[in-house]
């Protein structure tokens, strides 16, 4: 049995916005490591490891088992939030598929996250799309970083529950770059956007090209590529 567990940087800092004493569910757990590292660390946490297919749900039970976890982390097979009753667990960890499948997965399980007052998402692309679920259900921003890890990078979205309390609605391109990773631009934001910003030149390019022209999508796009134009403005923080 072991007692400890290495994660990947990214998943330390999905890790890290869980508070101590967490009850919460791990959906698309692959090897459960994440629950299992914070399992280890806190004492009080309590976790269930959710994976929709046979090959990862038995390495996730196979990681617990040898970390003696059993009583702690409950590893389910399943499809997105099927794998709870209502009011089970309190925060919801989503890490390392698209924004697109991690947006369905909470719509589609939405009457499992009444009691949830947390949701940590981790998008591997499209983070637009959880930002825009959070927004339509409820959920404010209250965290969201962005790193770099083995030259990828990967963002991290926390959205908490709030009710009754009016915030102010978030902008398409608040939306797009996240409304506090645009206060704050750390390096890797650079990064990011400067590999979209050629991808989607690249993209409009051949969208002029075609004998028929998406007008609509072909202007969304170029509004687009021009908000990347102004958030990549040199504003001594780091250059381009
Ligand atoms: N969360 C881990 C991480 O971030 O390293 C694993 C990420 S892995 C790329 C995605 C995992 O999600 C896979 O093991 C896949 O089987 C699982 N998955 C995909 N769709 C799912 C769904 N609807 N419900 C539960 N698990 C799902």
């Amino acid at each position: 049995m072991t007692n400890n567990i290495k994660l990947s940087k990214r998943l330390k800092q999905t890790a890290s916005y869980l508070p101590m004493g967490a009850n919460f569910a791990d959906i698309g757990s692959d090897h459960a490591y994440l629950p299992c590292y914070v399992c280890l660390k806190d004492k009080q946490a309590k976790a269930i490891a959710g994976e929709i297919n046979d090959g990862p749900f038995q390495s996730a039970t196979q990681t617990v088992r040898e970390h003696g976890l059993e009583e702690v982390v409950d590893v389910r097979l399943g499809d997105g939030l099927d794998v709870l009753t209502a009011d089970e667990v309190t925060q919801v960890v989503i890490a390392g598929m698209g924004g697109a499948l991690i947006r369905s997965i909470l719509q589609k399980g939405i009457n499992k996250l009444e009691s949830v007052e947390r949701i940590i998402a981790q998008p591997n692309v499209d983070a637009r799309d959880v930002r825009e679920w959070f927004k339509n259900n409820n959920f404010i921003i209250t965290e969201e970083t962005i790193i770099e890890e083995n030259g990828h990078i990967y963002e991290i979205v926390v959205g908490d529950r709030h009710s009754g309390v009016v915030y102010p609605e978030l902008s398409q391109k608040q939306l797009l770059f996240g409304p506090l990773l645009l206060e704050n631009k750390p390096e890797a934001f650079y990064t990011k956007w400067a590999e979209e910003y050629e991808k989607l030149n690249r993209v409009i390019s051949q969208m002029r090209l075609a004998k028929h022209l998406n007008s609509e999508k072909l202007n969304r796009f170029e509004t687009e590529l021009r908000w990347m134009e102004e958030v990549l403005q040199y504003d001594g923080k780091s250059k381009q």
